[in-house]
């Protein structure tokens, strides 16, 4: 029976929850490396179309892509030198410095690939550089995130990835600000098997000497991985889980550079060029510090010794965006929403473009029941960053509070169009009852 009364029985809410996952097409592919057959159930395009959805939320993650053009410049040149001897030309590669500050570097399947800040000042020249960017070139070529893909359920990696940016999906509305803190970084990033990780690192030697630049830049990042991984530093967790095996990888490195690639071991490392370019970034070596510092401090927990360095950090540069979102991000854990709110509109002042500041700017404001405010941070987050449903039940829930409620059910109702599980699908459910719109 038709219904054009707008009011939607229980039926067929529940038939909405049939929504297919992304339909899965079977089948082998050949390898453009190896020329081998490849489990494969994920096309060109849809590696494509999977980086276009995905990258973007990761970056935001990691705080936007660096507002310094020469260093992103800088870093795509080496970058497209790399590209242009890989095995798969027709990618749309791409290549840029993120704003985070935990020590990784990563690629999205369709070629987007990113290092951050806390990378690039443990680097010591540009032919590590090529090594780093080569061996993610590496991953993007053997079509690694595409077999672990076809491995795991394609529809359960967006889903769950997409959700895990904003926040944690079963948190109870009244927790959703203490879960937030804790998730984002490295949500969506693939891990890969140790069988990749030799295959990425053979390509990426194999694509910076082609390139001109000295094997020994090969060894030296993964001297700095092998070093790093014996320090157990807290920055680099991410990096480690991602990329494990480091002593195995530093040794095969020292061998090929004793073999294959020993006449290129005279090619030039680089170090000047490296190290001009990226001045900028040597001079926040203590911001950076700070900052990761914050971040440990925030995996144990300890709240107030993270605020502090946070603190410090905002005071030695007070123009940087991450150091306001990441206090920011603190407070509101802390339920100092009066000032996470200063400190994040601050945030979205410094990069108006990103963003992760207009998340916490709007949690903020929901807690400090500013809905008007609240609900202009989620409107241009939303179009910052469009498609993320969570967004779509807090502005329904900013409505709400402003006692909207038409305008608050068209959301709840996209909504739970998209999500059908969790402590936000029900209490959109609840209200779009206790309204009528839903009637058993
Ligand atoms: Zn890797």
């Amino acid at each position: 029976m038709e219904n054009n009364s707008g009011v939607m029985t229980r039926r067929q809410f529940l038939q909405l929850s049939t929504i297919a996952g992304a339909a899965m097409v079977t089948g082998c592919a050949v390898n453009p490396v190896t020329g081998e057959n490849q489990l494969m159930m994920v096309s060109r395009e849809t590696e494509i179309s999977m980086d276009k959805q995905q990258s973007p939320y990761q970056f935001s993650s990691d705080y936007g892509v660096l507002q310094n053009r020469s260093i992103n410049a800088y870093i795509a040149g080496v970058g497209n030198k790399l590209a242009s001897k890989t095995h798969r030309l027709d990618m749309p590669y791409s290549f840029r410095c993120v704003n985070a500050t935990y020590v990784n570097a990563y690629a999205f399947p369709g070629g987007s690939i990113a290092v951050t800040r806390g990378i690039l000042l443990k680097l010591s020249n540009e032919a590590e550089l090529a090594a780093l960017l080569g061996h993610e070139l590496g991953h993007v070529n053997a079509r690694h995130s595409a077999e672990q893909m076809s491995k795991a359920s394609l529809s359960s990696l967006l889903i769950g990835g997409v959700s895990a940016v904003i926040g944690a999906k079963n948190s109870q509305l009244g927790e959703l600000t203490q879960k937030i803190g804790m998730v984002g970084q490295g949500a969506l990033l693939a891990r890969y098997s140790r069988d990749n990780e030799r295959e990425a690192d053979a390509l990426g030697n194999e694509y910076m000497v082609v390139s001109g630049y000295s094997t020994n830049g090969f060894v030296g990042l993964m001297a700095l991985l092998n070093r790093m991984n014996e320090g157990h530093n807290d920055a680099s967790q991410i990096l480690f889980s991602t990329h494990p095996m480091s002593s195995e990888r530093y040794e095969t490195a020292i061998a090929m550079a004793g073999g294959k690639y020993a006449s290129t071991r005279t090619s030039p490392l680089y170090r000047e060029r490296y190290m001009d370019t990226i001045a900028p970034l040597r001079a926040q070596e203590k911001l950076v510090t700070a900052l990761q510092e914050g971040d440990a401090f925030m995996g144990q927990k300890k709240y107030d010794h993270a605020r502090a360095s946070y603190q410090r950090a905002v005071k030695i540069d007070s123009r940087d965006y991450t150091a306001r979102v990441m206090l920011g991000r603190c407070l509101l854990v802390q339920k100092n929403y009066r000032d996470a709110y200063t400190h994040a509109r601050r945030g979205h002042e410094i990069y108006p473009t990103e963003g992760q500041a207009c998340q916490v700017a709007g949690f903020a404001a929901l807690q400090l029941k500013k809905y008007n405010n609240a609900l202009k941070y989620f409107n241009t987050y939303d179009r910052l960053l469009p498609g993320n449903p969570t967004v779509l039940f807090f502005k329904g829930y900013s409505l709400d509070g402003m006692s909207q409620v038409e305008p608050a059910a068209r959301q709840y109702a996209a909504y739970l169009g998209k999500v059908r599980q969790g402590e936000y699908a029900a209490h959109a459910y609840k209200r779009l009852k206790s309204w009528g719109y839903i009637k058993n």
